[in-house]
C-alpha cells in the first residue's frame, strides 16, 4: 500500500455518484466543481441576467472572462510581461503548420524529435514552409522511449527545435528540455501534459496546448509565447494565421470560441486552487506531487507482475497517460470489456500501440488509480 499525501484531500477531485472513472485520452475528465460552476454560468453570470454563451466577445463580462484567464495563467506558471498569453482555435493540429508559417523563414531549417504520432503529424507539415531535420526518433522501437543526448544529432543552424511534451499515444514524457544550437528556442506542443507539474516557460520560445487534456473543451489552444519570437511572422500570411494579429487583437481577431476559453479561465482557477494545500508549495508543485502518486500506482501495479507489460521506457515514463498491455491481445480485449463493467471507461490503447491506456490528466481522481490497480490484480489472478 502506498501512502497517501492527505493534505489534497481538499482540492483533490472527486467522483459523484451516477459519473464513471473517465480513462479516455482526450476530451479528458473535469473537475466535478468546474462543470457544475459552469452549469449556472451558462445561465447567468456575474448576475448580468445572460449567460456566458450568449455575451458579446466585446463586452464587459467578456472582458472580465478574458483577463482573469490570462491573469491566472499567469500567476499558476509565473509567465513573465515578456511573455503572451493567447487563445487559438483549431486544436492543437492547427499549430503544427501555423508554427512553421510564422517562425521558419523560407530556406532556413527546423529541427524535430520524432516521439510519436503527434510529433510526427507536426513533421509533416513543416514542408510547406521550409526544411525539416529529425534531430531525434523512436519510431523504430515503437516510441518506446524520448531519444537521448547520444541519440540526437541536430542541424547545423536551426530557426528553432519543436519536441512533443508528452507522448499522449506511447506514453513516453520529456523529463529534461532538449537543447538549442545556436541562436534557436524551443516550440514544445504540451497539450497532454500542459500545468501538470512546474515548467519554467522562459526555457522555451513558444509552447501551444489543445485543452481537451488538462484545460477545458477541444478546439480551443493555449499558446504562450515570447513576444520577440511572435513579433512579425517570417512570410506574409493572412491575417487568421498571424500570431502577431492574435495577439495585438487580445486573442478576437475574429469572435473567438468564448465559451472555451471561459472553461479554460475555470480550469486556471481549479489548478490555482491548489495553492492552499496546508504546509506545502505552490499550485503546480502540489498538482505534481498529487499526480506522481496517481502514476506511481499503476506503475507499481505493472512492475509488481510478470503479467503485464509496460509500453514506455521506466525513465521515460509519462504522468499522463500509462500504456500497458497483457500477454495477449485477446486478454487485452477482455480485460477492457471488464474493466468497462466495473466502472473504469476509456481503457482502450490506441491503435498504433494497441493494449490499454489510462489516462490520469490532473482532473482525474486518485481513487480511480487506485480502483485499476485493484481490478489489474483481480484480472491477473483470474486470468495469468
Ligand atoms: C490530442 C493531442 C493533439 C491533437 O489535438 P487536436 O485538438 O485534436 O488538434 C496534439 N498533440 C498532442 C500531444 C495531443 O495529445
Amino acid at each position: 500500500m502506498t501512502t497517501m499525501d492527505t493534505a489534497f484531500d481538499r482540492m483533490a477531485p472527486k467522483l459523484s455518484p451516477g459519473r464513471l472513472f473517465n480513462f479516455s485520452a482526450g476530451p479528458g475528465t473535469l473537475p466535478e466543481s468546474v462543470l457544475r460552476r459552469a452549469q449556472e454560468d451558462i445561465w447567468d453570470i456575474f448576475g448580468t441576467g445572460m449567460g456566458i454563451l450568449e455575451h458579446s466577445h466585446r463586452g464587459k463580462a467578456y472582458d472580465r472572462v478574458l483577463a482573469e484567464a490570462i491573469a491566472d495563467c499567469r500567476r499558476l506558471a509565473n509567465i513573465p510581461d515578456d511573455y503572451e498569453v493567447l487563445f487559438a482555435q483549431g486544436g492543437a493540429t492547427t499549430q503544427c503548420w501555423m508554427v512553421p508559417a510564422n517562425l521558419l523563414p523560407d530556406g532556413r531549417t527546423a529541427d524535430y524529435f520524432n516521439t510519436g504520432k503527434w510529433a510526427s503529424d507536426a513533421i509533416e507539415e513543416v514542408h510547406h514552409y521550409g526544411k525539416v531535420h529529425v534531430a531525434g526518433s523512436s519510431k523504430e522501437t515503437r516510441y518506446d522511449h524520448i531519444p537521448t543526448p547520444e541519440e540526437t544529432k541536430h542541424s547545423e543552424d536551426p530557426a528553432y527545435v519543436h519536441f512533443c511534451w508528452n507522448n499522449t499515444i506511447a506514453g513516453t514524457e520529456w523529463q529534461r528540455l532538449p537543447d538549442t544550437p545556436g541562436k534557436s528556442f524551443l516550440v514544445s506542443d504540451a497539450s497532454s501534459n500542459i500545468f501538470s507539474r512546474p515548467l519554467d516557460v522562459t526555457k522555451l520560445g513558444l509552447i501551444y496546448a489543445g485543452a481537451q487534456k488538462n484545460l477545458g473543451p477541444a478546439g480551443t489552444v493555449l499558446i504562450i509565447a515570447r513576444k520577440d519570437v511572435i513579433e512579425k511572422p517570417v512570410r506574409d500570411l493572412p491575417k487568421m494565421q498571424r500570431y502577431d494579429v492574435l495577439a495585438q487583437n487580445e486573442s478576437r481577431y475574429n469572435t473567438p470560441p468564448t465559451f472555451g476559453i471561459y472553461l479554460i479561465g475555470q480550469m486556471l482557477k481549479w489548478k490555482l486552487s491548489w495553492e492552499s494545500a496546508p504546509g506545502k508549495g505552490d499550485a503546480l508543485a502540489n498538482i505534481e506531487r498529487y499526480n506522481r502518486e496517481k502514476a506511481k500506482i499503476i506503475y507499481d501495479a505493472i512492475d509488481a507482475s510478470d503479467f503485464y507489460i509496460g509500453a514506455a521506457r521506466p525513465s521515460d515514463r509519462s504522468l499522463m497517460n500509462v500504456t500497458f498491455r497483457t500477454p495477449s491481445e485477446e486478454l487485452d480485449k477482455l480485460f477492457v470489456k471488464q474493466a468497462e463493467k466495473e466502472g473504469l471507461d476509456g481503457l482502450k490503447g490506441h491503435r498504433m500501440v494497441g493494449g490499454m491506456r489510462a489516462s490520469i490528466y490532473n482532473s482525474f481522481p486518485r481513487e480511480g488509480c487506485e480502483a485499476l490497480a485493484q481490478f489489474m490484480r483481480e484480472f491477473e489472478r483470474k486470468n495469468g
